[in-house]
């Protein structure tokens, strides 16, 4: 494509609107423009992003198996009223009324349509397994849209179904996705890890989020620097130390007057102790009543875990009024030893040597407390949030804390929609049977955002290969003289040739211009022909990632082709896998 005729509307300047760098650099290099909230248009270059991405996903997708369709956006509330989510789904649900006064709304997701489809095609165990899939714009009114392509209203999304006659076949299926996506975001060159989303289930867990680690992610994960363990930081586990031998001899119990002294920093300074030594109490409240939480003093609980180890709806910590009618002291002298309430302890607290913990009286601790001797808990469990260090629970090696953005989702559904919409087989012994289900998702403008996200420097884009709208970048720094434009027109049609896609900057332009929107846009190689270096008989090439360029005789091209071959290789290479 040649620059002059492209519509590419660059900015020199950082967009105000824009608060991470993908948003900036997808503003910047004209590829997408806001129309409303979370609501952007595509234009060409950012569509060619978009569609790169797509087609890895196509082609990965159909060699799994999978068959794309393309279902309705706007959806009929009835569908949504029969699964019982018309309600559920809340205020990102756009609902509107034709002029019949039916109530429809925009497509968030579309299990309740791909459900209803099937439950009227398929009659028999014959017909099955099938998955199908599609690659539409959907819509949900996100509270809080932001970071461009990141958290759009409207968005484009590739959303999959599977249908099994059993849950066996249905987890097959969802292997089978699961290597499909990990196949999908290799080939689009980004560093990722899969993510348990919903750890502990018996078998195993069915739900993986796909995750591109990110400094500016929304979601902090835990992973394993020995192991391909990662889950998500409120369901990420931990090995917990070997159990402590109970030793009768240790000292006995006592109490020591702390004054003043509230929070686990002031009773460490007050006794010369390390946070890992004392024990942090916190009442919490849920519709069972209160519950005195404990845990090693030098980490936080974590809410998610209390109310799943609780199995209650809602948790919120205790009002000032309650705890000190239940304990008799306020907030910062609490302890497990006589507390008169529900003691839940972290799996940790059991296994400490002996602690230090408030003694439920303003102003006293209590020091050498054991497990075991001094109190117990009614509850044991993993309450806590991982930490950078602990140990992995598969491998033992440490893990770290990192960011990161959430671009694929898999879930094995079970029969939740085929139960309610009645999404029924007839078996080989001719019983009638509830399909089972699986949904597979992936945010391909997220993607697209992710990569550069992941893929950037000061002076723009370095999308990787399989993702750059263009590939090479041809600029012709002397447009006036006729000998280098002829030379780089012949060049530009030999990339054509070999099915380069090359974006070729015949711009009437300075040449610091279009280095600067070479850069921006950052295709992975660039090939500058200027009058000097045509007069030496050079090509100058260099690859947007390194430093240095590289100088090519422009009577022998076969370096050029097999560096471009190279660059090429990593994206077909995992594609022939
Ligand atoms: P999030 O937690 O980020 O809101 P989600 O759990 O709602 O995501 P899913 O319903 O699983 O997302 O949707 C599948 C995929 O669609 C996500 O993994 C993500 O990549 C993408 N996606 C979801 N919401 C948006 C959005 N508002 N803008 C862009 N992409 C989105
Ligand atoms: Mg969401």
């Amino acid at each position: 494509m040649r620059f002059s005729r492209m519509y590419i509307p660059t900015l020199k300047e950082d967009p105000t609107e824009a608060e991470v760098i993908s948003h900036k650099l997808m503003l910047r290099a004209g590829m997408i423009r806001r129309l409303a909230a979370g609501i952007y248009a595509y234009l060409p270059l950012g569509l060619m992003a978009v569609r790169n991405v797509e087609r890895i996903v196509r082609e990965e997708m159909n060699r799994a198996g999978a068959q794309e369709l393309l279902l309705p956006g706007v959806q009929p509330a009835e569908l949504w009223q029969e699964s019982g989510r018309w309600e559920q789904y809340g205020r990102e649900l756009l609902r509107f009324t034709d002029r019949h006064q039916r109530e429809f709304c925009l497509g968030p997701t579309h299990e309740e349509v791909i459900t209803d489809l099937v439950r009227h095609e398929i009659r028999s165990y014959r017909q099955l397994p099938l998955n199908l899939y599609q690659i539409q714009t959907k819509f949900r009114d996100e509270i809080r849209p932001r970071f461009g392509l990141m958290r759009g209203r409207e968005f484009i999304m590739k959303d999959g179904y599977s249908f099994d006659v059993d849950d066996r076949m249905a987890e097959k299926s969802y292997h089978v996705m699961f290597e499909a996506y990990d196949r999908i975001f290799k080939r689009c060159g980004l560093n990722f890890r899969a993510v348990e989303a919903d750890s502990g289930a018996i078998g195993g867990s069915f739900s993986h989020e796909f995750v591109v680690l990110a400094k500016s992610g929304e979601d902090a994960i835990a992973t394993c620097s020995g192991c391909s363990y990662a889950a998500n930081l409120e369901k990420a586990e931990r090995a917990c130390p070997v159990s402590k031998a109970v030793n009768d001899e240790l000292p006995a119990m006592e109490k020591v007057a702390t004054p003043g002294c509230g929070s686990i920093e002031e009773v460490c300074a007050f006794l010369q102790l390390e946070p890992e030594m004392t024990i942090k109490s916190m009442v919490y409240e849920s519709d069972r009543g209160l519950h005195l939480v404990v845990v090693n003093g030098a980490r936080q609980v974590s809410e998610t875990k209390l109310k799943a180890l609780l199995g209650v709806p809602w948790i919120a910590l205790a009002e000032e009024d309650g705890i000190a009618k239940a304990f008799g002291a306020r907030a910062g002298s609490l302890g497990p030893v006589g507390a008169g309430v529900e003691v839940i302890a972290d799996q940790e607290v059991g296994l400490m040597p002996p602690l230090v913990c408030g003694a439920n009286k303003d102003g006293f601790h209590l020091r050498q407390v054991v497990y075991g001797r001094d109190f117990t808990a009614d509850k044991i469990g993993d309450v806590v949030e991982v930490r950078a260090g602990d140990a992995c629970p598969r491998c033992g090696a440490p893990m770290e804390l990192v960011r990161g953005i959430e671009v694929g989702h898999i879930f094995k559904l079970g029969t939740k929609y085929s139960k309610a919409l009645s999404a029924t087989f007839l078996d080989q012994d001719g019983k009638e049977k509830l399909m089972v289900m699986g949904c597979y998702g992936i945010g391909i403008g997220r993607t697209v955002a992710a990569a550069i996200e992941q893929n950037h420097d000061e002076q723009g884009m370095m999308l990787p290969y399989a993702l750059a709208p263009f590939k090479v970048a041809l600029l012709c720094l002397d447009t006036k003289n006729e000998e280098v434009v002829a030379y780089c027109d012949q060049l530009y049609r030999q990339l054509q040739e070999r099915g380069i896609e090359t974006l070729y900057d015949d711009r009437n332009e300075r040449p610091g211009i279009k280095f600067k929107d070479a850069d921006l846009i950052g295709m992975p190689l660039r090939l500058t022909v200027g009058r000097k270096s045509y007069a030496r008989g050079i090509l100058e090439v260099k690859k947007r990632r390194s430093p240095e360029s590289m100088e090519i005789p422009v009577q022998d091209l076969s370096q050029l082709w097999h560096v471009i071959e190279e660059m090429a290789a990593d994206d077909q290479g995992i594609s022939s896998l």
